[in-house]
């Protein structure tokens, strides 16, 4: 193999075979080349990719804003933490403002975000920045990265000793052999195609986005000192900001490059695409829902550096990874949705499990049972991520609601997702069937808690401004979470903090349930209301899961006002919906 090939290497310099084709090199192509070269330094790694190098900063690819498994992935597991915090931004979390009163003043919007730094660390990522120092990295260690290079098509055969992969570069053609075959194409998805994998989520929505080569900061948007002074270690600019309304949000991404991401994302049903799928038609909409927003990038439209749109964005997978040595990663795989910046997570986590697949049948041990684990495990998690998000945007104009929901959403990623990722037990999952259990009571929970979000927000929509909810102060046990996803557990340890957390989660629902329940027993005399408080009390699991609350309340008792919006009970006037 030719070693230290550069970017710009050509199809001659190629070897015959190859141990992984990488079939497209984005974020998730790279990063998993480099995670290959670096688990098994000699292993023989080709990746493809169309676009030719270096690529464009700020006005590259959607996937800028990450989260905590992301932030771990790329700084701790990957070794690019000079990368990360000289080259890009650290990012002062997820903040979002509900609407309120037209949306003209940014400091009367119900607020939620963090007004220091939180324990770890997590990133605003410039796509094009990264990824052209992912190329050169993965080159610099051996790894043949063609850029400029597309791939037409791969012959799988599952019986023979390699795949054949058809490139296409600079006008000639070439095939070369590999062993494994990575589908890291993106939305391409050219092995998913090939082998009819496509399954449909029922999740649909659509987002427009544009970069601003100015470095918009949102904390300008009122000059309210008393506004201003609420996050008293940080900076708001730096968080991924959110202007939620009914069925949308806006999304506002600071870039190291100076320039600004912003990108509407909404619910087909509730904001017809038609509404923003042009330049033009995306600042009507804006001077419409979220005319401050939009008032502000009129100041700057001879610096619009884009305009990018995507249809109905959300997509899944029937089988990601395969023991006749194909997988997808990456959006190649599955695209779920951006709220939360899941992309980067759910890259980590199939890059991980594909790595281990494939270290493992370079060691000759036979991979069978751990292939079948791994898909099945990746898809639990997709459905995980997808039903926080399916059916949710109705929520989005319902402060109270979606306050709580965030809070919830937040802590079952950082007790169960976050934890078993940081102790990297994944792909180790199927040797320990109590955590696998517990993962699967996680899930069960996750979707009754969502399902109670719709029915809690159907009967219950108070009007709210004027508020600020930092979930570190509303919440004692967060930071206990947040930091305890790198607590460096031993297996044991582990385990023991999983079970610990799963409890801690049904006790949270169950608070959840006590607190709605009892906050709207005051409008039963409305029949919707009661009828619903009925349905609740009559039901077994939100009945147990009321009782472990109340178990647990004796001797740990947690704040209720999560659920309220931080108010007490008794401090505000109900507003009916
Ligand atoms: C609106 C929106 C907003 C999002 N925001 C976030 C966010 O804030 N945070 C987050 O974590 N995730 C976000 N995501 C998800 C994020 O975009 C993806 O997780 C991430 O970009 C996927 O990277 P990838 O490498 O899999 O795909 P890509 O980055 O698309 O890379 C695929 C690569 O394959 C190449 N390719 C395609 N076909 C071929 C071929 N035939 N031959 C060779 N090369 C080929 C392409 O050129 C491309 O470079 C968002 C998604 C959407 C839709």
């Amino acid at each position: 193999m030719s070693q230290g090939l550069n970017t710009r290497g050509t199809l001659k310099t190629l070897a015959d075979r190859y141990d992984v084709a990488i079939l497209g090199g984005g974020i998730t192509g790279l990063t998993l080349a480099l995670q290959l070269i670096q688990t098994r330094p000699n292993i023989r790694v080709v990746v493809a990719e169309k676009q030719e190098h270096p690529v464009p900063e700020a006005a590259h690819k959607v996937g800028e804003s990450g989260v905590e498994i992301q932030g771990h992935y790329l700084r701790d597991l990957l070794g690019l933490e000079d990368h990360l915090s000289r080259e890009q931004l650290e990012k002062f979390g997820l903040r979002f403002f509900f609407s309120d009163n037209g949306n003209l003043d940014i400091a009367r919007r119900v607020e939620y975000g963090q007004i220091g730094p939180a324990p770890l660390p997590s990133y605003q990522l410039d796509r094009g920045r990264l990824e052209n120092m992912l190329g050169d990295l993965i080159s610099r260690a051996g790894v043949d990265f063609l850029a400029g290079c597309r791939v037409q098509r791969v012959d799988l055969q599952a019986q023979a000793e390699c795949h054949v992969i058809h490139l296409h570069k600079a006008g000639s053609d070439r095939q070369v052999q590999a062993r494994w075959i990575v589908d890291a194409t993106g939305r391409s998805s050219l092995l998913k195609r090939q082998l009819g994998l496509e399954k449909k989520t029922g999740h649909h929505a659509n987002a427009s986005w544009f970069r601003v080569g100015y470095p918009i900061d949102i904390n300008e948007w009122s000059t309210e000192e008393a506004w201003r002074a609420r996050i008293t270690d940080g900076e708001r600019r730096l968080s991924t900001n959110h202007l939620m309304g009914p069925g949308y949000w806006v999304w506002l991404i600071p870039l190291a490059s100076g320039s600004i991401s912003i990108g509407i994302v909404a619910d087909a049903q509730i904001h017809p695409f038609e509404g923003f799928n042009r330049f033009e038609r995306a600042m009507d909409w804006l001077g419409k829902y979220e005319p401050q927003c939009a008032q502000v990038v009129q100041r700057h439209l001879d610096k619009i550096q884009d305009f990018r749109v995507m249809k109905d964005y959300a997509y899944s997978c029937k089988q990601v990874f395969s023991n006749e040595r194909w997988c997808l990663t990456g959006e190649a795989g599955v695209a779920i949705d951006p709220l939360y910046s899941a992309g980067g997570d759910l890259m980590a986590i199939s890059n991980g499990l594909i790595t281990d697949l494939i270290e493992r049948d370079l060691c000759g041990e036979e991979i069978e049972e751990k292939a079948v684990a791994h898909n099945q495990v990746y898809l639990i998690l997709v459905d995980v991520w997808l039903v926080t998000y399916q059916e949710q945007y109705q929520l989005m104009g319902n402060p109270q609601v979606m306050v709580a929901k965030i809070i919830w959403d937040t802590i079952i990623y950082w007790a169960a997702l976050g934890l078993l990722f940081f102790h990297d037990k994944f792909r180790r999952l199927d040797d320990s069937p109590g955590a696998f259990q517990n993962l699967f009571r996680c899930c069960n929970l996750h979707a009754r808690v969502q399902a109670f979000f719709r029915e809690w927000h159907e009967i219950d929509n108070p009007a709210a401004s004027d508020v600020f909810a930092d979930p570190y102060s509303l919440i004692d046990f967060i930071v206990d979470l947040h930091t305890g996803m790198a607590a460096d557990l031993t297996d044991e340890e582990l385990e023991l903090q999983f079970a610990r957390n799963v409890r801690l989660l049904e006790q949270v629902a169950g608070q959840l349930l006590h607190t709605v329940i009892e906050r709207l027993s005051a409008r039963s005399g409305e029949e919707p209301v009661r009828n619903q408080i009925e349905r609740w009390q009559n039901e077994p699991l939100l009945t147990e899961l009321i009782n472990i609350f109340q178990d647990e309340d004796k001797t740990n008792p947690i704040d209720s006002s999560w659920v309220t919006l931080g108010y007490q009970s008794g401090e505000r006037q109900e507003v009916a919906p």
